[in-house]
C-alpha cells in the first residue's frame, strides 16, 4: 500500500483525496492517511501530492519508515 509521510503535515491540499479511485485517502487532524487495506497500489495519488509526501511502502525513505505504522494506527487504534 501507499503511505502518507511527514511532508503532508499541515498541507491539506486535498488533491490526493479527489484523485484516489477507491477513496482510500482520509483526512486527519494534520495529515491525510491512506487506509492500508483499501489502497489498491495504483500510484495515482503520488503525482497529485504537491509536497510529494506519498510513497509506496517498500520504497519509503529510511527516515519516513515509521509512517507505515502511523497510517495503520489511524484506522486501527491500539
Ligand atoms: Fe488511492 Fe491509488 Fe493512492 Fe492507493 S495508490 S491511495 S489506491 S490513489
Amino acid at each position: 500500500a501507499y503511505v502518507v509521510t511527514s511532508a503532508c503535515i499541515d498541507c491539506k491540499d486535498g488533491a490526493c483525496v479527489q484523485a484516489c479511485p477507491v477513496d482510500s485517502i482520509y483526512e486527519g487532524k494534520r495529515t491525510m492517511y491512506i487506509h492500508p487495506d483499501e489502497c489498491i497500489d495504483c500510484g495515482v495519488c503520488v503525482s497529485f501530492c504537491p509536497p510529494q509526501a506519498i510513497f509506496e511502502d517498500l520504497r519509503l525513505p529510511e527516515s519516513e519508515r515509521h509512517f507505515l505504522a502511523v497510517n495503520r494506527e489511524f484506522f486501527e487504534p491500539a
